[in-house]
């Protein structure tokens, strides 16, 4: 079996680390003996890649074809560079880079690598954190998962074996990233309490200020003015080497003279670590802004915290820990690596299933580890969703998760909604973020929950589940308490302009229907004329499919009239009852309606078929509307010889969404009357005597297009 390890993904440097024979956590050099690799690489025009070191010397030169900070565009799923004809985004420049480390981790420890937790930063999305998972595939190992990077960090420095239970403040400054994290150290677990960061944020500021101070050197050391001095692309490359260089010597010294070349000028500068650190005050200080605000989030003050924990390379300035000091009183935990932290927890936790047992390298008794600890971890960000507010005037941000929840974190969530006889679908817009105002938090996806089946005589009910899993991705899934189904749930893109949320809900129901396309009701009332429906049972069905007529008289509705014994047959042809004189020529044949040897007196016919021949064939009615809705309204009294086929043509229908309704009234079977309905609210058994009332039911349902239930 390969190694697992733990893989810091770095801004600007990365490290893999493993558990070795002895159980102690050890980063494995790359095959330049570093402990980290710079995360940069180069396409080189003889096709190979460059990596690390190789690849930052042409970064110094400016080459175009070096790729580094890809990690900031994590999940953004643009183009970063081009090169061969081909365009790479974060994902693939990530998968490239991994596959790289691995394959040099391998060779150096002489195993293969197969498994492996990849760090990211706590504040990263769920977008971030699928795409640093599928860059993991892509480079060939199997991710077990993600970890916080200040997580993973209290983590290795969890393992003290204290059995008191401190709380810890994780300041973590790497090249391009700033993150705090506020932790509670138990004996038995890490527990995160919560985390804010800047991704745009990191030693690289810092190189990019001192870069601008030694132009300002230079330019007082030549006596012109600095905006007089322009660099050229290759000098701002090389002055911002320079400024890397010497920014990590004033951690260890208190000046340094330097060779500063801009504007064709060159000539040398001298600074000190005071100048460096006033030069920068301004960025520390949007640090303990951060974490500022988050103290006061987790309800935790300055002198509560026990101890910080410094990540990240750029900690190694003094100005962070004379900082740190002075604000809780306490010198910031040592003995740790700040390069190495993060890999460390990484590979202890990609072994943890195996092995309770692990002790950190260099600090043996200091860092035991005394039995498998769990780590909890938290959401950097709350998850809601679009929804409205109850007046229906404003879209709102309904928090389903909120931030510095412990994850994996599930919510249900329940919707009502009226369903078409044919099925209906749900869309719900999953946010990331607290913000009330929709547009002020990241959307992270548009999901459509598919085929929902309509509950008889109620609105159909679907239960929405939203988690944030271990590795703080985001999943939705759904299911409808009522059939006890699963539901398919889409991932979908959500629409460019979203700008419709600014607005009112039912302003934009309102423009909805103005612009969808004008449904006219085409509906065909079938009278049942067998013989046993002689007398009084004909008068009756007769008023009632008038009345119905009525109902309609003044709507968008095209309405015709068949009637069916052992054949079929139209007595008004489907005609929109708006248009002068054709309610009046539907009434008149329904009063002509009489039982006759014509279409015979028994109940041979089959009138489904008959209809869809008849809709089929159907001339253009004249009406203003762009689309039909069909609609067989069926009136019996008795029981088809023909009933196995009209089941099978109501399948039909209701496959290209047509309806059935079927009303019996005297010896009608129920059962066939359910089964050849659209749905069960489709088909009634009434008395005779109820005929009228039951079709202006049916005939306000439809006039005013709201739902119908019989049952
Ligand atoms: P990381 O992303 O955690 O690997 O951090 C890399 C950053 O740390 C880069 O911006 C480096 O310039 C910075 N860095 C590394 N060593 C030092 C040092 N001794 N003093 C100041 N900054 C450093």
């Amino acid at each position: 079996m390969g190694l697992r390890v733990g893989i810091d993904l770095g801004t600007t440097y990365s490290a893999v680390a493993r558990i070795d024979a002895d159980g102690v956590a050890r980063v494995i050099k790359n095959t330049n003996g570093e402990t980290t690799t710079p995360s940069v690489l180069c396409f080189l025009p003889e096709g190979r890649i460059a990596f690390g070191i190789e690849a930052k010397e042409y970064q110094e030169e400016g080459d175009p074809n070096v790729a580094a900070f890809f990690k900031r565009s994590m999940g953004e799923g643009s183009c970063l560079i081009e090169h061969g004809g081909r365009e790479y985004t974060a994902t693939d420049l990530s998968g490239i880079f991994l596959q790289k480390i691995i394959k040099d981790a391998e060779e150096s420890a002489g195993e293969t690598i197969d498994a492996a937790v990849i760090t990211v930063p706590a504040y990263f999305g769920a977008r971030e954190r699928q795409a640093t998972i599928e860059a993991g595939e892509r480079a060939g190992v199997k991710v077990l998962g993600l970890l916080s990077e200040p997580s993973a960090a209290a983590f290795a420095y969890g393992l003290t074996g204290d059995d008191e239970s401190k709380t810890v403040l994780i300041y973590d400054l790497g090249g391009g990233t700033f993150d705090v994290t506020l932790a509670r150290i138990e004996r038995d677990e890490v527990r995160v309490l919560g985390c804010d960061g800047n991704h745009k944020l990191g030693g690289k500021d810092w190189d990019d200020a001192l870069a601008r101070l030694l132009v300002d050197l230079l330019a007082d050391e030549l006596d012109v003015d600095p905006y007089d001095l322009s660099l050229t692309p290759s000098e701002m490359n090389t002055l911002l080497v320079k400024a890397e260089q010497a920014k990590r010597q004033l951690s260890s010294r208190e000046s340094v003279r330097l060779q500063v070349t801009a504007g064709g000028e060159t000539g040398a500068v001298s600074i000190s670590r005071d100048e460096f650190a006033q030069a920068t005050e301004s960025l520390l200080r949007m640090t303990t802004t951060l974490i500022e605000k988050l103290l006061d989030e987790c309800n935790v003050n300055w002198n509560e915290i026990d101890g910080t924990i410094l990540v990240g390379g750029s900690t190694r300035m003094p100005a962070v820990a004379s900082f740190l000091r002075d604000a809780t009183g306490k010198e910031p935990l040592r003995g740790i690596n700040p390069d190495e932290a993060v890999a460390l927890g990484a590979a202890i936790k990609a072994n943890m299933e195996d092995k309770p047992m692990y002790s950190l390298g260099g600090a043996k008794g200091q860092f035991e580890l005394k039995g498998a600890k769990t780590l909890v971890d938290s959401t950097a960000h709350a998850m809601g969703m679009v929804a409205e507010s109850s007046d229906r005037k404003r879209y709102i941000n309904s928090t389903i998760v909120p931030k510095n929840a412990a994850i994996p974190a599930h919510e249900t969530k329940s919707y009502s909604l009226r369903v078409p006889a044919k099925g209906g679908m749900l869309e719900v817009y999953v946010l990331q973020g607290d913000a009330d105002r929709v547009l002020d938090n990241v959307l992270y996806a548009k999901y459509v929950v598919n085929g929902i089946e309509r509950e008889d005589g109620r609105e159909s009910v679907v239960e929405v589940s939203y988690g944030y899993t271990e590795n703080a991705t985001i999943e939705v899934s759904a299911k409808q308490p009522a059939t006890g189904k699963t539901l398919a749930v889409e991932q979908c893109e959500p629409e460019d302009d979203l700008s419709r949320f600014d607005g009112s809900p039912l302003a934009y129901e309102e423009e909805l229907k103005a612009s969808a396309p004008q449904v006219a009701q085409r509906i065909l009332l079938a009278l049942d004329v067998s013989g046993s429906m002689s007398g009084d049972p004909l008068e009756q069905a007769k008023s009632a499919v008038r009345g119905f007529v009525d109902e309609l008289e003044d709507t968008e509705a095209i309405v015709g009239c068949m009637v069916f014994a052992d054949k079929n047959r139209m007595e008004a042809k489907l005609a929109p009852l708006a248009k002068r004189g054709n309610a009046g020529r539907v009434r008149f044949a329904i009063n002509q309606i009489k039982i006759s040897g014509d279409v015979g007196y028994g109940n041979a016919a089959e009138p489904i078929g008959y209809w869809l021949d008849e809709i089929r064939r159907a001339e253009p009615v004249f009406s203003t509307s762009e689309e039909y809705h069909d609609c067989l309204v069926i009136l019996t009294d008795g029981v088809w010889s023909t009933q196995e086929q009209a089941i099978r043509n109501s399948q039909k229908a209701a496959e290209v969404g047509h309806d059935i309704i079927a009303i019996g009234f005297g010896g009608a079977d129920r059962r066939f009357l359910e089964q050849i309905a659209t749905c069960s609210d489709y088909a009634a058994l009434v008395d005779a005597s109820k005929l009228v009332e039951t079709f202006s039911t049916i005939g306000r349902a439809m006039a005013s297009g709201s739902g119908l239930s019989l049952a």
